[in-house]
């Protein structure tokens, strides 16, 4: 339980402190320009949102420190709306991209286990379900999706939620599914 508290803390530190650093990417792309207000991604409704569109997305894991934190995952991917205070250009919302999920993917595995295919998917996972929320909550479905390949926003009307939110289950079943045929095959040996 103790063990479970520390791997959801870290990772979550870790997947924030990602998440707004890679915004600073934003500021070298050619398509840069001045960034809008980030306080208005922050209300209490938007956190829940994506809090309960993490974990419903997680909940294929199958366990729940993977559930937890793709809940975490989901809502803490806005650090990268924090460059924004810096008024600098940049291209927004950064981390909202196919680039993200898997760098931080890769990161969090490399950092807190190499072989821990369901903690690199969680955070896929967890970019997938952030997207459908803010495509679901209206003005919102707007991301640089295919960054660094096409560095404009992409717009998705509110229906696209759904293609979203299917990605990060599938992702998270899949992923799931080889983990547990995997963990039966070592024991079986
Ligand atoms: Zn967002």
């Amino acid at each position: 339980m103790k063990k479970d508290a520390g791997f959801i803390v870290k990772t979550a530190l870790v997947f924030c402190a990602l998440s707004a650093a890679f915004s600073f990417a934003g500021t070298l792309l050619p398509e840069r320009g001045p960034l809008g207000n980030p306080a208005g991604g922050l209300n209490l409704h938007e956190i829940g949102g994506h809090l309960l569109w993490g974990l419903v997305a997680g909940a294929v894991f199958l366990g729940a420190r993977y559930v937890i934190i793709t809940g975490l995952f989901a809502v803490l991917i806005d650090s990268d709306h924090l460059i924004a205070l810096l008024h600098v250009d940049a291209l927004s919302r950064m981390s909202h991209s196919i680039l993200f999920g898997a760098i931080a993917a890769a990161v969090l595995m490399l950092a807190f286990g190499k072989r821990d295919a369901r903690l690199g998917a969680a955070a896929f996972a967890g970019v997938l379900s952030h997207l459908s929320f803010d495509t679901f909550a209206g003005d919102d479905g707007k991301f640089p999706l295919f960054v660094p390949f096409y560095n404009h926003q992409i717009i998705f009307p509110n229906i696209d939620w759904i293609y979203f939110q299917v990605a990060a289950v599938m992702v998270a079943g899949i992923v799931t599914m080889l983990a547990t045929r995997k963990r039966k095959i070592e024991t079986s040996i």
